[in-house]
């Protein structure tokens, strides 16, 4: 056990589950029940329900589920002492002092931190302490000398400095190789370049990103950002989110550099972030939303700027976000044009901001020449397949009419072909819901329960035991002393896994709790266990009659074939039997 049973019962009394989820994701209350669209898979009907009463949640689209601890770990994207950590700190409750579980992730991520730290207030006063001319004047050609203080602006300088500062503070240099702050020679990763530090909404300085000084980098690039470590995902981090997710205003200025988001910041617009150095990823729109539903792309003006905010925009979009786009002119980045126009008429441009509908429609009707009817055709069927698929029949609507006229067809054709279009899509995406169905009812594709396509019999019998027990735990008890289900009885690998962690739990506690084994699992496993037990409060009879039978069924079944060999007929006929039940 992790941590003792009282601190878990303080800590959920404190977050309660509902109250934390919804600073993720807006819930709606549904009689006793609350819905919302999942944070984890993209869909447009609500299949994440939380349940108050057991303070859990499950999703019946993707299977996540689990309490709020496993919440946390998936939402946050941290291992199971973080995100008790995460909850105790939101809720004002110290951590036990020795939980007796293993800390190594957590502190190797503490000290990290601690070396980023001070690295960052090495660099910070190397680029204030005059020393380095070139380095000062890098700022002031850039216009950033009014940032260096409020975005820890610093310069790394050549000849190991850093390493050796810091070794002589007592990091290990293996720690600093970790970090990303050393090579394995023990020189200075980042050397001769500026260093602007990247900080998470928790003020936590997570990683760096470098820019070179010299024309032509040695090693060729212009910037060299933080790798993985134990502090830095950059798939889920987002340049100046700690500052832009107290903005006033109700959007984010999503830009391509840090050079744009410190320039825009200077001008007042200290809503505006960027992904770092990385293509940008689902984490990172999902981390926006937490704070903001509205975001304005600002790319750079050239074609590979085009290329990647048509990218964006369906990750944004995915993400249920309210997307819009401005394109700045001759190919400026916003801080060319900040510097050459001013405030005024990028707040003006911003304004102007259009729709990522009418954004990507305009994209594709500039791009052919519509006085040739080839090229018109064209134009109107790729303008069909992104109207076909809106969601909403008014916005199809909206936009079938408008570019009717834009293409010069009447607006009554236009229609019926992307209605139809929309049409297959729907079937489309209804033919894979099903196949996923059958796929997952089946155990084909299971990665929770890989044993279960091998012993599909055994594995619903389990599914039914560990269900029952969830509501009754002392049926474990009862069962294991009077000989009748035992661990060993269990054919699929997982569910001894859960039947091992329920049984402990109900000798020890006396009771069952999700939160009790959470941390024994993923929030996909969690999620599965979940499912057990909503399955069987669905039925009513739930007595031991039910649950020993299910056990003599499981006593009966053979053990699992090794992996790797076909389905026998038998096994075919009872799962095509299993299917039409
Ligand atoms: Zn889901």
């Amino acid at each position: 056990m992790a941590f003792p049973a009282e601190f878990l019962d303080e800590l959920k009394k404190r977050n309660g589950i509902v109250d934390v989820i919804n600073s993720y994701v807006h819930l709606q209350r549904a009689g006793s029940l609350y819905k919302a669209c999942c944070p984890f898979h993209n869909e447009k009907t609500p299949s994440f329900i939380v349940y108050e009463r057991t303070e859990s949640f499950y999703c019946f689209g993707c299977g996540a589920g689990g309490d709020v601890v496993s919440f946390v770990m998936k939402a946050d994207n941290v291992d199971y002492v973080s995100a008790v950590e995460i909850l105790a700190k939101r809720s004002g409750l110290t951590m036990p002092v020795d939980s007796g579980y293993n800390r190594e992730a957590a502190d190797k991520r503490k000290r990290t931190l601690e070396a980023n730290r001070e690295a960052a207030k090495f660099f910070h006063s190397q680029l204030t302490s005059g020393k380095y001319k070139e380095a000062a004047d890098y700022i002031d050609k850039r216009g950033l000398r009014g940032a260096v203080n409020h975005f820890g602006l610093g310069y790394c300088p050549p000849g190991k400095k850093l390493f050796t500062y810091l070794t002589e503070m007592g990091y290990k240099p293996k720690e600093l190789q970790d970090a990303f702050l050393c090579t394995r020679y023990n020189y200075d990763i980042f050397e001769n370049r500026i260093i602007f530090p990247v900080i998470d909404t928790s003020g936590n300085v997570i990683g760096f990103s470098a820019r070179s000084l010299e024309k032509k980098p040695a090693d060729g690039r212009k910037y060299i950002n933080t790798n993985d470590t134990a502090a830095f995902n950059k798939r889920r981090n987002l340049y100046a989110l700690n500052f832009a997710k107290n903005s006033k205003e109700d959007f984010f200025i999503l830009c391509e550099g840090q050079t744009d988001v410190i320039s825009l910041h200077m001008a007042g617009f200290t809503n505006a972030i960027a992904s770092l150095g990385t293509a940008f990823s689902e984490e990172q729109a999902a981390l926006m939303r937490r704070y903001k539903s509205k975001v304005v792309i600002c790319f750079d003006g050239d074609a590979p700027g085009r290329a990647k905010t048509e990218t964006v925009i369906k990750i944004l979009s995915a993400a249920d976000m309210e997307t819009k786009v401005i394109s700045l002119p001759e190919d400026l980045d916003p801080d060319e044009f900040l510097k050459k126009y001013g405030k005024e008429r990028f707040s003006l441009i911003l304004k102007n901001s259009i729709g990522q509908m009418d954004y990507r429609c305009g994209e594709i009707l500039s791009s052919f020449d519509l006085t040739q009817s080839d090229q018109k055709i064209t134009a109107s069927k790729k303008l069909s397949d992104v109207i076909a698929a809106l969601y909403s029949p008014v916005e199809r609507e909206v936009y079938t009419i408008k570019y009717a006229k834009q293409l010069d067809i009447t607006a009554e054709s236009f229609k019926s072909v992307v209605e139809q279009k929309h049409t297959q899509l729907l079937n489309r995406n209804k033919r894979e819901r099903d196949r996923q169905i059958l796929r997952n009812t089946e155990g084909y594709g299971d990665t929770v329960n890989r044993d279960k396509i091998r012993n599909t019999r055994a594995a619903y019998a389990e599914e039914a035991l560990l269900g029952i027990a969830q509501i009754n735990p002392d049926f474990l008890i009862k069962a294991k002393n009077e000989d009748r289900l035992c661990g060993d009885d269990f054919k699929t690998t997982f569910n001894r896994r859960v039947y091992d962690a329920m049984y402990e739990c109900a000798e020890r506690e006396g009771k069952f709790d999700i939160s009790l084994i959470s941390d024994r699992f993923t929030t996909e496993e969690t999620g599965r266990i979940m499912r057990m037990f909503i399955n069987r409060s669905e039925l009513h009879d739930n007595s031991y009659e039910v649950f020993c039978e299910n056990a003599k069924t499981l006593k009966n079944e053979a053990a699992p074939k090794p992996a790797g060999e076909s389905v026998t007929f038998d096994e075919l006929r009872d799962l095509i039997n299993n299917k039409k039940k």
